[in-house]
């Protein structure tokens, strides 16, 4: 029996790369082509970006631009593992972009060592297919959640802490609730993990959670997380999934 011809428009070099998840019915060379016309942007490159990043670019999201400011700190090697022990006091986004070149050169990624702001935030946004957010603060969470409702650009959010996470899906688009008609509801009462501590493992579950969200959204896979919030509560090893409902009186998205 002869092997189908490739029907696509890629290459034999990523038929072969990406032929584990070419075989798979739902995602086919149709879904691969578009991650790989995909441009995701990641803010956030702590436990979850670490977590999130390497999953994106090895399934073959075409374009991924990374934002944080930070340097890494002795601290961080604890949980965020795209970092070495000799990386202390870089970039964490240059080292990042370096070794996850290095998992797949044809990717295109970008390192942004810097805080956006809401106006880089509404400027960048809308350049990209989604979002995914992987920082650690509400006033960030809600600025990049505002960008994205305007720009209709669907995000994923994540959140990890001690040995609790959480990750949601927005569409941005029709009824759908934002993250802001939520977030709303626990104000600022939110530690950080410097605060409050965060158990290794934990992030990797939620950020790569996001990475599947991010993928299955990107593909065309199954049931995105849109309109739910899934938590994952590590003492017990239990998820449990909450409706998300649009609040028509959201200062954001109502
Ligand atoms: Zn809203």
């Amino acid at each position: 029996m002869t092997k189908p011809t490739n029907p696509s428009e890629l290459s034999p070099e990523q038929a072969m790369r990406y032929s584990r998840q070419l075989m798979l019915p739902a995602l086919d060379f149709r879904g691969q082509e578009a991650l790989l016309a995909s441009k995701v942007l990641l803010i956030g490159m702590g436990g979850l970006g670490c977590a999130a990043t390497p999953y994106l670019v090895a399934s073959g999201i075409g374009s991924i631009t990374l934002v944080d400011d930070d340097t890494i700190d002795h601290s961080n090697l604890q949980r965020q593992i795209l970092y070495r022990e000799a990386d202390i006091g870089q970039s964490k986004v240059q080292q990042a972009a370096a070794s996850l070149r290095q998992l797949n050169s044809e990717i295109e990624i970008q390192a942004l060592q810097q805080r956006l702001s809401a106006d880089n935030l509404a400027t960048l946004v809308p350049q990209y297919s989604l979002v995914l957010d992987c920082t650690d603060n509400l006033t960030t969470r809600n600025a990049i959640n505002a960008a994205c409702v305007k720009a209709k650009v669907p995000l994923v959010s994540g959140a990890a802490i001690r040995l609790e996470g959480q990750v949601a899906s927005f569409s941005m688009q029709g009824d759908g609730a934002c993250y802001h008609c939520f977030s709303q509801l626990f104000g600022e009462q939110q530690l950080t993990c410097m605060e409050a501590g965060i158990l290794s493992p934990v992030v990797g579950i939620i950020g790569t959670v996001q990475a599947l969200e991010a993928v299955k959204i990107l593909g065309g896979v199954g049931t995105p997380l849109y309109g739910k919030l899934q938590l994952f509560d590590a003492l017990t090893g239990q998820w449990r999934q909450f409706g998300l409902n649009k609040d028509p009186g959201c200062t954001v998205c109502g």
